[in-house]
């Protein structure tokens, strides 16, 4: 199907350019990654900003689609921008900020790419839309197929998901299919077949439309900071599409004229599953996968990202940071992250607050930090200890007013 009017799809490995998706969205001479190109121009601040639509649809300006397209949504991103003034003293971070992407229809900052994604693949005729996954990526496809009408497939790997990660897309009436292998082997499986299978459309995040719809949490964190680009964006790194994006974003703003400055892009990664940071410390523009990757972390245990590329190449482009942080110092930070500020993040949108211990003393005093907490808390919630049986046990009135008159004691305000 051609791509709309002014865009095309360019590979970043070869440098090809197409006017139609090749099959299973990957290069058809070397099987490279595609980056979707608007041609050139500039846009004013009103025209990418100015429309009545909610979420990601506002800003049609810089998304790949016709005047005409009827976008497949659920009000995807708006997601607010919060200052986390509680921890800012303990991070030693003044200006910190959580872009809190839990917040979207199903949990994770997915639905913004999905809504793209999914909006293109209808609009091309799609009857099953294909994914391997084994959380966030599943359950936004899902969600996005069902309000399509379309059906939605999901590859697992065989034996390593656990039964609760899989509860939102098979509220949505996904199908699952699980292979032989690890998550790697899973998409590698997909990906070769797909890409020969007409009716069926491939949503992991080797989807260039997927990073279109991505690239907005750029433009609306310049929006929430008044306009203005932050000195640092901090996420966590899996698949890496996330980070390719919001730096893509953040790019398109300065190439459009709206704005002059782009922001360092920090990612980080755990120490378990570091293919990226390892690689960019080397300073080698390719990966080496890790064979059997490790974290408690399950949004970024991935061992060969698919986007590594496109990550190294924003890492790089942006004089920005790759980092590790062990689990220990991810559960930390959750736990900090909630119990403080009241934002109750998935294990790996932790990573970047753990991150900012090791890196705040290399920041500019009034550096503006921008953390990117990708997935909600209830999406993970095996890993919370309740030990209900603890709490203290009151039989009559008399024993509750004692309990809440030592509670009150409390100093109000928690140093
Ligand atoms: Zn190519």
């Amino acid at each position: 199907m051609k791509v709309a009017a002014g865009w095309l799809l360019r590979c970043i490995d070869c440098g090809s350019m197409f006017d139609s998706d090749p099959a299973g969205y990957t290069c058809s001479r070397c099987n490279g990654l595609l980056e979707a190109l608007k041609e050139g121009g500039s846009l004013t601040r009103g025209e990418l900003y100015g429309r009545p639509a909610k979420g990601i649809w506002r800003f049609r300006a810089l998304l790949p689609f016709g005047p005409d397209v009827r976008p497949v949504s659920l009000d995807e991103g708006g997601t607010p921008l919060i200052k986390a003034v509680n921890i800012s003293r303990e991070l030693r971070v003044r200006n910190l900020h959580v872009k809190n992407e839990g917040q979207n229809p199903t949990g994770s900052f997915k639905d913004r790419g999905m809504t793209v994604s999914v909006t293109r693949a209808v609009e091309s005729g799609v009857r099953v839309l294909i994914c391997a996954s084994t959380g966030n990526t599943s359950a936004s496809m899902s969600a996005y197929a069902a309000r399509a009408g379309v059906t939605a497939a999901i590859i697992v790997p065989a034996g390593k998901v656990a039964a609760g990660k899989m509860v939102q897309a098979t509220a949505f009436g996904a199908k699952i299919i699980r292979v032989d292998g690890n998550f790697d082997d899973a998409l590698s499986m997909l990906l070769q077949t797909i890409s020969g299978l007409p009716g069926f459309a491939g949503m992991n995040s080797v989807n260039p439309y997927r990073l279109e719809g991505q690239k907005s949490t750029a433009f609306e964190i310049y929006e929430q900071l008044g306009f203005s680009v932050p000195d640092y964006v901090v996420l966590p790194v899996g698949n890496a599409g996330n980070i390719s994006a919001i730096w893509k974003g953040f790019k398109e703003l300065r190439d459009f004229g709206i704005t002059e400055k782009v922001p360092r892009m920090v990612g980080v990664q755990a120490v378990g599953a570091s293919p990226i940071a390892r690689a960019f410390w080397k300073g080698s523009e390719t990966i080496t996968p890790v064979d059997d990757p490790n974290t408690v972390a399950s949004a970024i245990r991935i061992g060969k990202p698919a986007s590594a590329k496109k990550a190294l190449a924003a890492l790089r482009e942006s004089e920005g940071m790759a980092l590790t942080v062990t689990d220990e110092e991810i559960t930390a930070a959750r736990s900090l992250l909630s119990s403080k500020e009241g934002i109750f993040v998935e294990p790996a949108s932790a990573a970047p607050i753990a991150a900012l211990r090791e890196i705040s003393g290399k920041l500019e005093k009034d550096a503006v930090v921008v953390c990117v907490c990708t997935g909600n808390g209830l999406k993970d919630q095996e890993s919370i200890r309740i030990d209900i049986e603890d709490a203290p046990l009151v039989s009559d009135r008399s024993g509750l007013t004692d309990l809440l008159e030592r509670l009150a004691s409390r100093p109000l305000v928690p140093a």
